[in-house]
């Protein structure tokens, strides 16, 4: 492995072909990826086993579906092979990180270890999303100038998530920040950031580089970041760019295991990128906010493409985190117009 690693000057991939959904890796002794199907647009989530002297632990669990039961039988019988699974923890609580998290505690008769907060936030999802969409929804799409196409993804996203909740675990072991865990004969430090997800935990291997960055630094695309309509006013992304310079302090040189995409090298350049990323977003939108606009506007101008394949919830989700990070910075001002929807454009040249 150690060829493979450069000097964390630029992105490498170990493994640059994934194996097939449900096939397991090892990546290095006692330190196994499952890649996990995802019956969605982000096709699949990366599941870790970590080898234990009388058992595994696993992170992370896939979606509440059939094939993703299937294939946990399939791991149980092949590769525990008697052993039993000693914990499960998740790195934070969306649905497909910990969506069958009850069903494994309740089999192996397991702790479920994930943060107090990550916790309720999976267990409030559930009560929200098995519900038909709420006024405050259509609210929130009106202030936004949603059209009928925007207002639909909102609808399509809960039928389908709807019958992929399963219930969570009624009690959990806390992780923390900064605790120092054994899993897997090696031991983690805990980092527990905001942005994609209110407590999300990466887990940080000193003695052998390696990160379990969980989706907070992705490999491919950028973690989503996005305000909903629960909490309109919310900054997550002065969260997420919160907790970047962080993995800019880890070693360069890292295995980096991300939730989604394949591991990489290049810990430094890929969390650059990130930053950037946001950065140019914020660029642009600023640059387009030299006028009264609605977010609906802006999600368009930011992300006509995901717009126009039926992405909209997400897309505004994501613009509207950039605006409210603008808002709350003082650079961009927002006001009701006369049709009670809100409007956005830049500090200088507002009121
Ligand atoms: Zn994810």
């Amino acid at each position: 492995m150690t060829n493979m690693r450069g000097d964390g000057s630029e992105i490498r991939l170990p493994f640059p072909q994934p194996q097939s959904p449900g096939e397991i890796r090892e990546l290095a002794p006692g330190l196994l990826w499952l890649r996990m199907p995802l019956p969605l647009r982000l096709n699949h989530v990366n599941i870790w086993l970590l080898e234990e002297p009388d058992g595994w632990t696993a992170i992370d669990t896939g979606l509440h579906h059939d094939a993703t039961y299937e294939i946990w039988g399939k791991v149980e019988s092949e590769l525990f092979r008697g052993k039993p699974l000693r914990r499960l923890l998740a790195t934070h609580g969306h649905t497909d990180h910990c969506g069958i998290a009850s069903w494994m505690v309740q089999k192996f008769d397991v702790p479920f270890m994930t943060t107090h907060t990550e916790w309720l936030a999976a267990r409030v999802r559930i009560i929200d999303e098995s519900r038909p969409i709420s006024e405050r929804t259509k609210h929130f799409a009106q202030v936004h100038d949603c059209d009928y196409a925007m207002v639909e993804s909102f609808i399509a996203h809960r039928k389908l998530m709807a019958p992929m909740l399963a219930e969570q675990p009624r009690s959990i072991v806390e992780i923390r920040e900064g605790e120092a865990l054994t899993l897997g004969q090696r031991e983690w430090r805990v980092m527990v950031c905001g942005g994609h997800a209110d407590a999300h935990a990466s887990l940080y291997c000193e003695n052998d580089g390696i990160l379990i960055a969980g989706d907070q630094i992705l490999q491919r695309i950028s973690p989503m970041i996005g305000v909903f309509p629960d909490r309109p006013r919310g900054n997550p992304l002065r969260d997420y760019l919160g907790s970047l310079p962080r993995f800019l302090d880890l070693p360069s040189d890292l295995l980096v295991l991300p939730g989604h995409g394949v591991p990489f090298y290049g810990l430094h350049v890929r969390t650059q990128e990130l930053m950037q990323h946001h950065e140019e977003r914020l660029a642009d939108l600023l640059a387009h906010l030299d006028q009264p606009r609605s977010a609906s506007s802006c999600t368009r101008h930011l992300f006509d493409h995901a717009v126009r394949e039926g992405q909209s919830r997400l897309a505004l989700a994501e613009t509207l985190a950039h605006l409210n990070y603008l808002v709350h910075d003082g650079q961009v001002q927002r006001s009701f117009n006369d049709d009670g929807q809100l409007a956005f454009i830049r500090s200088d040249l507002g009121t």
